[in-house]
């Protein structure tokens, strides 16, 4: 009889790290025998791979995914007095990012399934004051970009993919990052592709923009002390980028992997009464986070850390809930899908080194949970 495991942590970076620890060590030993730590050659090199990887002509790397949203925005002159648009269903940063800049959040809330932009209501929320429009590839899934482009086109507005949790991702057999105008992504240590602390990079085709968020990230600097704009100090560091570049040639084998699990996962919990996510059938996904639904899910996740397995919520409150967004005047009702999905979604462990063997007991306890959850509602 094999071992069972006995604890699935909802991520696992020592597993990730292990195999490539001492390839690493040497990077980062050449990095610092070279003194170069700032936008040195290994940030070049990988911001070169990174846009080869994006099938895109420009990539700068920056010092967070935040700031890569903050940045294409600025570049392309966006600030106050300007709406843009996005999903009520994302990670905070998405419209911190936009009000950073003065410009005005909208928000508009997300299809029940895909959890991407709704595209009628997207339509709806286009005023004469709306720039640009920020589809997110949220949960490793490309928002349905087509339409989004279409309106895009007819009404002159900037389509800024948030790709922070899709490295990798296809819609329609071309990688995210090379749809929009722009896009932003996040190497946060959890990411498909994370780095050793935080770190961003935008992709673009168009060399202004480029160039703009080059200077941007570095003091607004054409050249050493001359200073065309009023940039700031958003730069990627070179030992991030040493890391990364080693990282990223894994990351199509770890994205596999993870559509796999996926699968995994999907056999074993077909038809036990819990919504599954689905990959939309213009996408190919890259599972940043396998997200269930079901209305135990409090008590889900309880059981679950009960047998040591770890679990996360993406994401508990919405952004239009959150204090630091109460100046935008949303209120409860404005967003049902998002709001009632809140109290639902539950991620379960997903990353490149988990084993079929932890899959298999992951959902062995999600059944045993469901099991008994319904025989106690059928009795009570
Ligand atoms: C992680 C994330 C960001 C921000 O990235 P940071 O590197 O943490 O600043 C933005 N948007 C989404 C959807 C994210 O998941």
């Amino acid at each position: 009889m094999s071992a069972e495991p006995v604890r699935v942590p909802f991520i696992d970076l020592t597993a990730q790290r292990l195999p490539f620890a001492q390839e690493i060590d040497e990077a980062l030993a050449r990095v610092m025998r070279s003194n170069s730590y700032i936008l040195g050659e290994e940030v070049g090199l990988f911001e070169q791979e990174f846009a080869a990887y994006c099938e895109v002509a420009h990539a700068v790397g920056v010092d967070s995914g935040t700031s890569a949203l903050e940045l294409i925005l600025r570049a392309y002159g966006i600030g106050p007095g300007d709406e843009v648009i996005t999903a009520a269903n994302t990670f905070v940063a998405t419209t911190f990012a936009i009000s950073y800049t003065g410009a005005r959040p909208v928000l508009v809330d997300v299809d029940p399934y895909t959890y991407t932009l709704d595209i009628f209501q997207l339509q709806e929320a286009i005023t004469p004051r709306t720039r640009a429009i920020i589809p997110v590839h949220l949960y490793g899934q490309p928002a349905d970009m087509e339409p989004i482009l279409a309106l895009a086109q007819q009404h002159n507005l900037i389509v800024v993919e948030d790709a922070c949790q899709a490295h990798g991702s296809r819609y329609k057999g071309r990688r995210v990052g090379s749809l929009g105008h722009a896009a932003a992504f996040s190497f946060y240590p959890a990411k498909n592709l994370g780095a050793f602390g935080d770190g961003g990079i935008v992709v673009t085709n168009d060399p202004d923009i480029a160039d703009t968020v080059s200077k941007l990230r570095n003091y607004g600097q054409s050249a050493k002390y001359y200073h065309d704009l009023l940039g700031y100090n958003r730069r990627l560091d070179t030992l991030q980028a040493a890391i990364l570049r080693i990282k990223l040639r894994h990351l199509d084998e770890w994205n596999a992997a993870r559509r796999a699990h996926a699968r995994l996962y999907q056999q074993l919990l077909g038809g036990n009464g819990i919504r599954l996510p689905v990959e939309a059938n213009y996408a190919e996904a890259v599972w940043h986070l396998f997200v269930i639904r079901t209305v135990a899910r409090d008590e889900l996740q309880a059981y679950l850390k009960e047998q040591n397995i770890g679990t996360g919520i993406h994401y508990p409150v919405p952004i239009h809930l959150q204090g630091a967004h109460h100046d935008l005047g949303y209120g409860v009702g404005d967003f049902p899908v998002t709001e009632h999905s809140a109290g639902e979604l539950l991620s379960l462990p997903m990353y490149a080194e988990l084993t079929p063997a932890q899959i298999v007991y992951v959902a062995d306890a999600i059944k045993t949970f469901l099991a008994e959850h319904i025989r106690l509602h059928a009795v009570g």
